[in-house]
């Protein structure tokens, strides 16, 4: 842990007798880190970044495979980065073709287990989409399904984290009204919510107060994936940038990582991840 991260002060009041309170201060570290690229060795990449969490897969992200066990499981648990478990692109819960639902909702189930075999804190999921010609209702109708059919089995092994997408007309998690209706389906669940910076403003959401915004939908933000984007506001393209050259500004993604009081997670290209992680030490602590 790095004391440079040391951010937050929690201060909660407990009703003591009725009539005194007492103030609790808890200081909080706030967790910084990145999405690994070295698979093989998680932590140690984790380490030379000096980061207090890690996102990483559990399959090749491109694949259907099934996860195996990750050969350092024993290191990636003891360790005290944290860990959260991002699942292949493959994944739309969303769709209405029975042959990408299906296999979605097995590898959301199945990538949930191996995270949790890993400690992990979560599972994102991006949020899907529908083809044009089909109803936004239903792919949200879908999503609610996920849920209700895996809570017959127990529920999910870890936390499924629904994160914003950046494109298309049809998408569950783009426009925040979308996320909207979608969280009326899925909040009763325990649903939570990972907010990426990149796709708000790739998506058409003002990053000013999206913080406030998004919580008075879900309530939640678990997670932030701070990136900033090489493609203007709202132009629907998810493509990351570090902060240095990116179209967002970076005091804007500083004030986001200080409110959103989650742990954050850069996605930024690899050669300028190091220099974004030092910014928030610098802006944020
Ligand atoms: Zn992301």
């Amino acid at each position: 842990m790095y004391l440079a991260g040391l951010a937050r002060c929690n201060i909660s009041r407990f009703a003591v007798r009725g009539s005194m309170s007492v103030v609790v201060v808890k200081l909080a570290l706030m967790q910084i880190g990145a999405h690994v690229r070295l698979d093989g060795d998680p932590i140690g990449f984790g380490e030379k970044l000096g980061a207090d969490v890690i996102q990483m897969f559990v399959v090749d992200p491109q694949s259907w495979d099934k996860p195996t066990p990750h050969p350092r499981t024993e290191e990636i648990v003891a360790s005290p980065i944290d860990v959260v478990v991002h699942s292949s692109y493959q994944i739309n819960v969303a769709s209405l073709n029975n042959r990408l639902r299906m296999p979605s909702r097995n590898a959301v189930a199945q990538q949930a287990k191996a995270a949790a075999d890993l400690g992990a804190i979560g599972l994102v999921v991006h949020g899907g989409h529908v083809r044009s010609d089909a109803e936004l209702a239903t792919g949200v109708d879908n999503w609610r399904k996920l849920f209700e059919r895996q809570q017959d089995k127990g529920g999910f092994a870890v936390p499924i984290l629904i994160e914003n997408t950046a494109g298309g007309n049809h998408a569950m998690a783009r426009h925040f009204d979308s996320i909207a209706r979608l969280w009326d389906a899925v909040g009763d669940f325990g649903a939570g919510f990972c907010l990426d910076t990149c796709h708000a403003w790739a998506g058409g959401e003002e990053l000013i107060g999206v913080v406030d915004r998004i919580k008075a939908i879900t309530g939640r933000i678990d997670l932030v994936h701070l990136n900033s984007s090489r493609d203007e506001f709202n132009s629907g393209a998810d493509r990351h940038a570090n902060f240095a050259d990116g179209t967002i500004d970076p005091q804007l993604l500083a004030e986001v990582c200080k409110s959103a009081d989650a742990p954050v997670i850069l996605e930024t290209p690899a050669d300028g991840v190091a220099e974004d992680l030092a910014y928030l030490r610098e802006h944020v602590g």
